[in-house]
Parts: structure tokens; sequence; C-alpha cells
């Protein structure tokens, strides 16, 4: 009879258990309009999410004492720490790595060879890669610029009366990175940073509209930029 009453009771339980997991297999299938506010000031719906994917969200913090990993930084191994840079470097990596289609990159200063290989590998791959940079840092030996120019990679840097500080990156129109970091090691290691990591498309979206309206906005502005220079040392 205690045999007839579990193996009941299991049975019944196994079958609650199966239609929740139905109930959230359904949900997840549903598709969801995002509303967000664009910039003009208007309520736009634009987004049909089927949400099969999984959902990015990654938060990133660095700080002093992410200067002690440097010292694995050129193993490109981890160590135990949480906010380990070199870790947060790797998952930088990665994703930069899984752009098939676009990569768009707004960054103020960027020097950091190991994330420039990674947006070359890209180029390399036949994705669309642009990349706008702060012309004034771009004056920097160590900026990135003349190697994304060599790789033929579409830059805009022009010479503003106020600075391009952005920090943001978007890949495949779907990943958003973005936070106070500079592509570069010394943010990465001993600054106090964030950057954070999504594909939640209400956050990505205005990033992709944004790249668009600066690139646009760059691509209008007739003043002489430094390629002509770039040229003249190439
Ligand atoms: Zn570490």
């Amino acid at each position: 009879m205690r045999t007839v009453i579990i193996t009941v009771t299991s049975g019944i339980l196994a079958i609650e258990v199966a239609w929740h997991l139905y109930k959230l297999y359904k949900r997840s299938r549903r598709e969801v309009n995002v509303k967000v506010n664009v910039s003009n000031g208007d309520t736009k719906l634009f987004c049909k999410n089927t949400r099969t994917k999984t959902n990015i969200f990654e938060v990133m913090f660095f700080s002093k004492d992410s200067s002690l990993c440097r010292s694995h930084l050129g193993y490109m191994t981890s160590c135990e720490k949480v906010n380990c840079p070199v870790r947060h470097l790797r998952k930088i990596i990665k994703y930069l790595d899984s752009a098939t289609d676009t990569l768009d990159a707004c960054v103020y200063f960027f020097t950091f060879p190991e994330l420039a290989e990674a947006i070359i590998k890209a180029k390399e791959r036949n994705v669309t890669v642009r990349i706008i940079l702060d012309e004034s840092m771009s004056q920097n030996d160590t900026s990135q610029i003349m190697n994304f120019y060599k790789e033929g990679i579409k830059l805009k840097s022009k010479r503003l009366d106020v600075l391009m500080h952005h920090k943001f990156v978007i890949i495949n129109n779907n990943i958003l990175i973005t936070g106070s970091v500079n592509w570069t090691k010394s943010a990465f290691f001993g600054n106090f940073e964030n950057l954070i990591v999504t594909n939640e498309p209400a956050l990505v979206k205005p990033f992709v509209e944004e790249f668009e309206k600066i690139w646009t906005t760059l691509s209008n502005i007739t003043t002489e930029t430094d390629f002509r220079d770039l040229n003249a040392t190439i």
C-alpha cells in the first residue's frame, strides 16, 4: 500500500514538474514587443524578440587590485578572483570572436593589442567592422588606429571641438559591451572601472541607433581629418 502511495505521489509530482517546464517553455517562445524612448522624445515599438536565445547580463568591475593580475596576462590565464581582469578580457575577446556579421566600436582611447587583434581577426573573417575613435587620442603613439587602418577597417576619427568620449562596442547588432573602460591595458589593470555586456534589445537597440547617428554625422563633417596624415605616414 505504501509503495502504491509513493508511486502515485511521485507520478503527480512528475506531471506537475512537466507542466511547469512546459509553461516556462511556452513563455520563453512568446514574442515580446519592447518599447523604448528614442532620442527625439517619441516612444517607439522596435523589436520582436522570441527570447529563445540565451540572455546575456554580465557586469564586470575593475579596481586598483586588478594590477596584481598583470602577472598572468601573458599566459591569458585567470586567477580565482571574481573580477580577475584577465577573465574579463578573455570573455570580451570571446564576444568579439562571436562576431559573424557586424562589429561596431566607438571608443575614446584604444590601445589594447589583444583586443585590437580580436577585432582585426573579425575583419579577416569578413565581418563588417566600423570603428569610431577620438581624434585627439588617436594621435597617441600607442593608439591602435594605424593597425586598424592598415587592415582596411572603416574608421572615423574626426577633429571635433568636443571629445568622442564613448566606450561601447556592438557585435552583430545584438550584443552590447559598454562601460567606463577605455580599451587600454591600464584601464583593465589598475583603474576603478566597469563594463556591462548584454544582449537585452531594450539596451542594445538605442546604442545601435546612436552608433549609426554618430557615423552619419562624422561622415558629413567635411573638415580635414588626420587620415591624410595617416596616408602620408604609410
Ligand atoms: Zn587574476
